[in-house]
């Protein structure tokens, strides 16, 4: 339910709402697409990327010398959290062929690979399988399998999306496999949304030129993720998992080779250790940084990790200057702030809208320009709708959704975003919602080839904590795919390798160099990662705990 002096404006948005459905209806568009000047015009000015500080020098490894995302260099100018002196790497607790570290989609879809090629894998992860961002998608997946499309129109807008700075041979690689990624879902048992004559039912995402993002509803994530976490619980002869087990640093051998990692329990507080001749990074993106005090939409466990531990051993980073905020995400009510509110809602005909109910921009452009242009009608044209908390955002008009596709259409194909507002008493068939961009993606991360090889030997890498596929900008619905294309490309690649690796002796000594290389910059002892967890604990409250002479906050 919105306070009283909201619904004054939501008078506005229901006002011009019959001249925009009117216009929608037509077919001509709705507002003119943004030229290139224009585009870069409004990132310039006001994506949050490119605000003074948001980039600043990384001093130590093997980016040192370029500028990054503030934050990220933060973390990764840091001390580790163990001291290799206490493991004894001669006797590890755990021996495989492939190590993959976290179970989202990518690594379940890495698993499934390796175990099908032969190797024995070992599956850890943080939290619990499946506490992922891969759960939580929502809108859909991307592939070109219409008559009118094809894998080289995606590769367009992939690349056009991406800033032309995506690495093309990965561009090449996920439109290529992308057709047979989908049909590996379904053989799987993945149940796409479907047209009533049996065909795939696709809709446009920002940023593309053909309607190509296949649906499970608004909980496409689920739908594959859940899928792919069955088949992995169907292969216990081959895939072990350790769950609540965070790596927290790689493992190298006399050659140089990544072999492994050390993990952490979090129930037990102890290290366990885990030799493997191919190890597979897929721990996700860096959501939980909240680069710039943004809300964000990702799971709790997206604290870049990998990133981390990777660039330690000394694997490279790409693109690690660059972030995605998601245009909508949730304002208000409060208790849902930062969460997303799919591009569907746009890709069905909700349209955003300022205070007065004018549309102000093209409703598809892609994530950045259209973030940009939210950000500056609160900002700088101050038509933005504050919230009592003291936010501020936009609507995006969903009520059209139901008036342009018939009644009943958002119960039909976006039932969690009906029932996620409809506790809080908003009902999107009837009002708009409140949005404003949100912290969603990591689009660069540690650099890999075609086969998801680093520039270290029995090291891959897949998914957001991979860097490449996207460039600058991910367009909606090509994580979803990236996970599933460079997921299983990792798995069978990682076990090829595997078959031929003869490990070395393990060591830890990567830890110490890089120390050394920290310790020049006088960075407190005190900063330590990887993350694991976020801290949330207010600095005041973090004064009384160091006081207090147990475990716990004195009140
Ligand atoms: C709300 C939401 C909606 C989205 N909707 C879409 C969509 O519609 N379409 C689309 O294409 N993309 C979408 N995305 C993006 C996409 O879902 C993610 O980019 C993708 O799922 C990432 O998959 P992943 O397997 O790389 O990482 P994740 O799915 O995040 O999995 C990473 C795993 O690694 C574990 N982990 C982390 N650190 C460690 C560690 N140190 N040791 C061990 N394990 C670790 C985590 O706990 C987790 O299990 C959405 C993202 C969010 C958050």
């Amino acid at each position: 339910m919105y306070p009283e002096y909201m619904q004054e404006s939501i008078k506005n948005v229901e006002r011009t709402r019959p001249a925009r459905l009117k216009l929608a209806k037509s077919g001509k568009q709705l507002f003119p697409r943004m030229s290139a000047e224009e585009r870069d015009v409004v990132l310039n000015k006001f994506h949050p990327d490119y605000k003074t500080n948001a980039r600043r020098e990384i001093r130590i490894g093997p980016n040192k010398g370029e500028r990054i995302t503030t934050k990220v260099a933060e973390l990764l100018e840091t001390y580790s959290r163990i001291n290799p002196a206490d493991f004894d790497l001669s006797h590890p607790d755990y021996e495989t062929d492939v190590l993959v570290i976290g179970a989202g989609s990518a690594g379940f879809s890495a698993s499934i690979l390796a175990s099908e090629n032969g190797a024995d894998v070992i599956l850890v992860t943080k939290l619990r399988v499946g506490d992922s961002n891969s759960m939580m998608a929502q809108g859909g997946i991307q592939a070109a399998v219409r008559p009118d499309d094809s894998p080289v129109l995606h590769y367009l807008d992939v690349i056009g999306g991406g800033h032309f700075d995506n690495k093309p041979e990965l561009v090449n690689a996920l439109v290529s496999d992308a057709p047979d990624a989908i049909k590996w879902l379904q053989d799987m048992g993945v149940m796409f949304d479907r047209n009533p004559d049996g065909t795939m039912f696709t809709k446009s995402g920002g940023g593309t030129c053909r309607p190509r993002m296949h649906s499970a509803r608004d909980y496409t994530g689920a739908a594959i993720c859940r899928t792919l976490r069955d088949e992995v619980y169907n292969r216990p002869d081959k895939i072990k998992i350790l769950e609540h087990q965070p790596a927290v640093e790689l493992i190298k051998d006399s050659d140089g080779r990544v072999a492994g990692a050390v993990l952490y329990h979090l129930e037990n507080k102890e290290y366990f250790t885990v030799k493997a001749k191919a190890t597979i990074l897929s721990t996700g993106g860096f959501g939980r940084l909240h680069i710039q005090g943004f809300e964000t939409t990702n799971h709790y466990g997206a604290t870049a990790d990998g990133l981390v531990m990777g660039y330690r051993a000394g694997a490279n980073l790409l693109y690690m200057d660059s972030v995605q905020y998601h245009p909508t995400g949730a304002v208000y009510p409060l208790q849902i702030m930062g969460f997303l509110c799919t591009e569907k809602l746009r890709g069905m005909g909700a349209q955003p809208v300022n205070k007065n109910g004018e549309l102000f921009v093209y409703p598809l452009e892609p994530r950045d320009i259209e973030a940009s242009s939210f950000i500056r009608e609160c900002t700088e044209r101050g038509n933005g709708i504050k919230t009592p908390s003291g936010n501020v955002g936009i609507w995006l008009d969903t009520p059209l959704i139901e008036q342009i596709n018939g009644e009943g259409a958002i119960k039909e194909n976006l039932p969690a975003m009906l029932r996620q507002f409809g506790r809080f008493d908003v009902d999107i068939t009837k009002e708009p919602m409140l949005v404003y961009p949100t912290l969603h993606y990591q689009n660069g991360g540690i650099e890999i080839n075609d086969h998801c090889e680093t520039k270290l030997p029995g090291l891959y890498v897949a998914g957001e904590a991979s860097g490449g596929v996207h460039g600058r900008n991910r367009l909606m619905g090509n994580s979803q795919l990236d996970l599933i294309v460079f997921g299983r490309r990792a798995g069978k690649y990682a076990t090829e390798y595997a078959k031929g690796a003869k490990l070395g002796k393990l060591n830890l000594d990567h830890v110490y160099e890089y120390e050394k290389e920290v310790e020049k910059f006088g960075i407190d002892r005190k900063n330590i990662s990887p993350m694991v967890l976020p801290d949330y604990i207010p600095e005041a409250v973090k004064k009384r705990q160091y006081t207090a002479h147990y475990e716990g906050t004195l009140r």
